[in-house]
């Protein structure tokens, strides 16, 4: 896997302080499983974040969460903990796609969203596209990461192949479009419940009801 796009040092700097909401998290721990140039730069955050965010507490993540719970920079680079996620996204990271209960949100569009626990904020979802699906222009609320599993796509920041990740902030506008052949499976998480002007919102408003 050749992975060209990675993680912001801000990010790596929350990851590292155990500071992230538990949607983000799952989507960097699933990042981090497969990109050593990422859990190389972690151990440097790790070690500055020690000294910086001594006085911060970890959300505790709850069994069943579909996440490695990040407690400390040094728990952050644990193994992905198959056992404890829900089966989708389980399957999904295995590469099982067909084994996902995958829901239409519109044409060439599907996804599934992901339980989080009780008291997390932000969205989970994995997303899949149909070869050549353009997805609306949209910006984005918070933070939201994009991990590509499988298939590809591309807007004006490059073409995300398996493995990429998107960390895009909430000054971005984007239009992503999946790659002709393969589609594109993603698992994407952002860290404010979906807005109306947000991707999610205006996917699956028609369905949801948002
Ligand atoms: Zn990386």
């Amino acid at each position: 896997m050749k992975i060209t796009h990675h993680l912001d040092d801000s990010t790596l700097m929350s990851c590292a302080a155990g500071a992230q909401p538990e949607a983000l998290a799952a989507v960097v721990s699933s990042h981090l499983a497969v990109c050593p140039r990422c859990r190389q730069e972690l151990k440097k955050h790790a070690v500055i974040g020690e000294a910086l965010f001594e006085a911060l507490k970890p959300e505790p993540v709850t069994r069943g969460a579909p996440v490695v719970a990040m407690r400390s920079g040094e728990a952050a680079l644990d193994e992905l903990d198959v056992d404890e996620m829900p089966a989708a996204l389980k399957a999904a990271l295995e590469g099982r796609f067909d084994d996902v209960p995958w829901r239409r949100a519109g044409p060439g569009i599907w996804h599934y969203p992901l339980p989080l626990s009780a008291k997390a904020k932000g969205d989970l979802r994995l997303l899949k596209a149909a070869p050549g699906t353009r997805l609306p222009e949209h910006g984005h609320g918070g933070t939201e990461l994009t991990l590509v599993l499988d298939g590809a796509y591309a807007d004006d920041f490059g073409t995300f192949r398996r493995g990429d990740i998107a960390d895009l902030g909430d000054d971005v506008e984007h239009r992503p479009i999946a790659d002709l052949q393969q589609g594109c499976i993603c698992l994407a998480a952002s860290d404010e419940k979906p807005r109306f002007t947000g991707l999610f919102a205006r996917l699956l408003q028609p369905l949801a009801g948002l």
